[in-house]
């Protein structure tokens, strides 16, 4: 098991951050629950019944106090809950799930990771807002594969010699992690490239720490002169609250394309009735579904898994249900394909 960063804020420049809401959201995430016991006792939950599912994991409890509040109260089975709650079945070990299902770390080299013709990815950061059980790169080596790590030049300067990038996908862990000064320096380096026409973020953090999305972010964003795509990712309608509606009509200004992706998750959104209100909320929000992706074969998440055959007919089922533009597209990765494969 790989040691997963956290955020260090002056490590990242955060602490140079002016402004109206400087920290803030640094603060939510430093105040956010790490503790078993402790989010028993949020939810009204008895910390003895919580314990007889849940287990301590080198993959540690992390989860903002405002996505708890979006959990039902005495809830053991609450889909929020389960998408973070560290849980005994994790130390089961499944046929064909492995620690690098995707084959990426072979493949990253100073954060770039670049499968895919006109598209590349860059590991921005290993930290993250929250800890997702079924985090397809939960034990990836971070430390050694951090776009930033010589400052962002060696990753520039290797999207630059591959010549034909026409976008740029800012991944992680989650690249709002790092401070808007960081990234203001990231984004100008990356207009530098001539073949980049538009820049893609792929973020949790709006969804989980809405304070991120805040004047600073939103001032960088808007002074890029690449188009922007903003790619949240939220499993359940539930994640989405008042204060999440309101960052994602904030981003919805300087963001050319405001886009969902889900997991699809047994016990947490494995039923039309759910993804299709998913889908309402989320355009009531400003943003269209885009993947609903298979679940990825990492080590201790079988327990999650939807089968083939279901996954399907749940796709049927919302065509049926929900306008065009509202049925995402279900995927899976396959390692060596040239893009997400339909199914
Ligand atoms: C998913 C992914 C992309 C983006 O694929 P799209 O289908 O364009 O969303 C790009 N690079 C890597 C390595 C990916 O895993
Ligand atoms: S926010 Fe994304 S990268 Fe981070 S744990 Fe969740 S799924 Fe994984």
């Amino acid at each position: 098991m790989f040691e997963r960063p956290s955020i260090d804020p002056a490590a990242t420049g955060a602490i140079d951050v002016r402004g109206h809401d400087r920290l803030s959201w640094q603060r939510v995430l430093q105040d956010a629950v790490r503790d078993i016991d402790e989010l028993a006792g949020l939810l009204e939950i008895e910390a003895a019944s919580l314990r007889a599912v849940a287990r301590e994991s080198g993959f540690a409890l992390l989860v903002p106090r405002g996505f708890v509040a979006r959990m039902k109260k005495r809830d053991i089975d609450d889909p929020l809950l389960l998408q973070v709650l560290p849980r005994a079945e994790e130390e089961v070990r499944a046929a064909g799930y492995s620690d690098d299902p995707l084959s990426e770390q072979a493949i990253a080299d100073d954060g770039v990771i670049r499968k895919y013709r006109g598209r590349t990815l860059l590991i921005a950061s290993g930290a993250c807002p929250v800890h997702c059980r079924y985090c397809f790169r939960r034990e990836f080596p971070y430390a050694q594969q951090l776009a930033s790590r010589h400052g962002w030049e060696n990753a520039v300067g290797k999207l630059r010699r591959l010549g034909d990038i026409g976008e740029v996908i800012l991944s992680g862990g989650d690249p709002l992690s790092v401070s808007n000064r960081n990234l203001a320096t990231l984004f100008d380096a990356l207009q530098t490239i001539e073949s980049v026409r538009s820049i893609r973020i792929h973020t949790r953090f709006p969804i989980t720490i809405p304070e991120r999305v805040d004047a600073g972010l939103l001032a960088l964003l808007r002074r890029s002169s690449a188009k922007l795509v903003v790619v949240v990712h939220c499993n359940h309608a539930n994640e989405l609250d008042r204060s999440v509606e309101a960052a994602l009509g904030n981003l919805a200004e300087p963001a050319d394309l405001l886009l969902n992706q889900s997991v699809l998750l047994r016990g947490i959104n494995d039923d039309a009735a759910t993804l299709a209100s998913l889908s309402h909320r989320l355009f009531d929000c400003g943003v269209l579904p885009y993947y609903l992706n298979m679940l990825d074969p990492v080590t201790g998440t079988a327990h999650f898994e939807v089968g083939d055959g279901r996954a399907r007919s749940l796709l049927a089922d919302l065509r049926a249900e929900l306008p065009g533009y509202l049925v995402p597209k279900l995927v899976r990765e396959v390692p060596g394909a040239s893009s997400k494969m339909p199914l």
